[in-house]
């Protein structure tokens, strides 16, 4: 559709709906967007989101984001329009508003996600405007890389061979200028003060695009070369911690692949950016997965009882798995072999469903994501993909072995800050009881016995 103007020459105006892509760097929707006369940049708080799935961490995350995405939409000459309300309504309400005939915006994998732009397409096209989707939330596009008899993938290391391999898309350019058509108002500082919440974690990191590429250089110049030999080094905190900047896509993860990838330690952290794509892209073909077993493994019979409160409050008697929940409270962030210890106590020696925990992790990570929580969390359960439901973590040994002086223990867990190492990862009742440490909650040793009959007699 085209719309005439004073001169009479046909001017296109493209709008262009951030979702999780808040980036003016590497994003394709905001640049085929820039290709019209006019392009409005629009961000829309979805109610339906905000009210039911998003924590505050993640909402001041966001909001964080939001900010800096104005700013640099600012310096080139445009600005973020921001609504709030039912997310489909508005952006047609906008794209109307301007006479858009085009809405670009990122694909992405949730069943919400997928439901909500199958909604869209739907209302635009009765309305005449046309609903385009991009790459830019994953380094490859889910779905785009197939087994050689043509079936996706269902293994991690098949998929990760063919994904080294295959031809990645070329990061494209920050758009030189956005110019926003005349009719359109641009959103108002209310909309993203509207979007915090109370109840941030006191330690969570701010989020924006400007900030995550900050710590991307920092990180890369200091800890890459180490990463491969330090990454389960937990009390050292030296992964790269780009986890909720990939989530929100205040990063690209496809240029943070292409920048680290040849350097000196890109390969195993590289990788890792393999094990998000792998689950972005079981995710987009069975957005089921986000709740339910991939694979079925019986019924666990435990709930969200006194056993589930104490895990989640830290209180479980076994100090790296506390360390790592309390780690969650105070950060909203917990070290990558902290949470697959602190996950399989949860399913496999408390016997609670992997679904109670995934939803607990998703009320406080900041880098709360449905692909990588719930399949990560599946993966540990042994219902997920390279599922090995006998794979259990020892939560004494993981801790010997993972914080040997017991630094990360001390940090999070307070009453042990001065209890010897000999005794940080498993304290005698004598020392609990100077700390006022809890006595286990389990047995860990009887608790995986009872898991092992439980699997025998499925
Ligand atoms: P780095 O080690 O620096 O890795 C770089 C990036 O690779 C990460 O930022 C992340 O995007 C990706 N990555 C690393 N490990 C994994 C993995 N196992 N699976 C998928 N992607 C990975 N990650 C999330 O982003 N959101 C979640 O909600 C989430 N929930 C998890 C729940 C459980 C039970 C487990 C075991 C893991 C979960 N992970 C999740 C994966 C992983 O723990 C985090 O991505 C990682 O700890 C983030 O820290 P980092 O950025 O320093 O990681």
């Amino acid at each position: 559709m085209w719309r005439r103007v004073r001169n009479l020459q046909p001017v296109t105006i493209a709008v262009v709906v951030f979702t999780r892509d808040l980036r003016v760097r590497d994003n394709p929707a905001l640049a085929a967007g820039c290709l019209a006369q006019h392009t409005v940049p629009l961000f829309v708080v979805d109610d339906a989101v905000v009210d039911h799935t998003m924590s505050a961490n993640r909402l001041g995350f966001l909001a964080d984001a939001l900010v800096d995405l104005d700013a640099s939409l600012g310096r080139l000459g445009g600005a973020l329009v921001m609504r709030r309300g039912r997310w489909v309504d508005e952006v047609i309400g906008v794209a109307r508003e301007c006479g858009a005939d085009v809405v670009h915006l990122a694909a992405d994998v949730s069943h919400y996600a997928q439901r909500r732009r199958m909604a869209l397409s739907a209302v635009a096209q009765d309305r005449g405007i046309a609903v385009v989707t991009h790459p830019g939330i994953t380094v490859v596009p889910p779905g785009a890389l197939l087994t050689g008899s043509a079936t996706p993938y269902q293994m991690f290391t098949p998929y990760y061979r063919r994904w080294q391999v295959a031809p990645w898309r070329d990061p494209v350019a920050i758009p030189n200028a956005v110019s926003l058509p005349r009719a359109v108002e641009p959103g108002t500082p209310s909309v993203v003060a509207d979007v915090r919440r109370p109840g941030l974690s006191p330690d969570v990191v701010a989020g924006g695009e400007s900030v995550g590429l900050g710590r991307l250089r920092a990180w890369a110049s200091e800890d890459l070369e180490r990463y491969e030999q330090m990454h389960d080094a937990v009390a050292d905190d030296a992964t790269s911690r780009m986890s909720p900047y990939l989530h929100m896509g205040c990063l690209s993860p496809l240029e943070v692949a292409i920048r680290l990838r040849d350097r000196p330690g890109g390969a195993p952290f590289v990788r890792q950016l393999c094990w998000r794509d792998f689950f972005h892209k079981l995710l987009a073909s069975n957005p089921a997965l986000s709740w339910t077993d991939m694979r079925r493994r019986g019924t666990p019979s435990g709930a969200a009882d006194e056993a589930f409160e104490a895990w989640c409050a830290g209180r479980t008697g076994y100090p790296l798995v506390d360390a790592g929940m309390r780690q969650l409270q105070m950060e909203g962030f917990m070290h990558n072999r902290v949470r697959m210890v602190a996950a399989s106590f949860l399913v496999k020696d408390l016997d609670v469903p992997w679904q109670f925990g995934a939803r607990h992790f998703m009320s406080l990570l900041v880098d709360g994501d449905i692909a990588n929580n719930q399949l990560n969390w599946q993966w540990v359960a042994g219902t997920g993909t390279d599922a090995n439901p006998h794979r259990v973590f020892n939560p004494i040994r993981q801790s010997q072995r993972f914080d040997p002086d017991g630094a990360y223990i001390r940090r999070y867990v307070s009453e042990l800050a001065d209890v010897d190492t000999g005794q940080i990862h498993d304290p005698s009742d004598v020392e609990r009881a100077r700390c006022g440490y809890p006595p286990r909650l389990v047995d860990h040793a009887s608790a995986i016995a009872a898991y092992r009959a439980r699997l025998e007699t499925g």
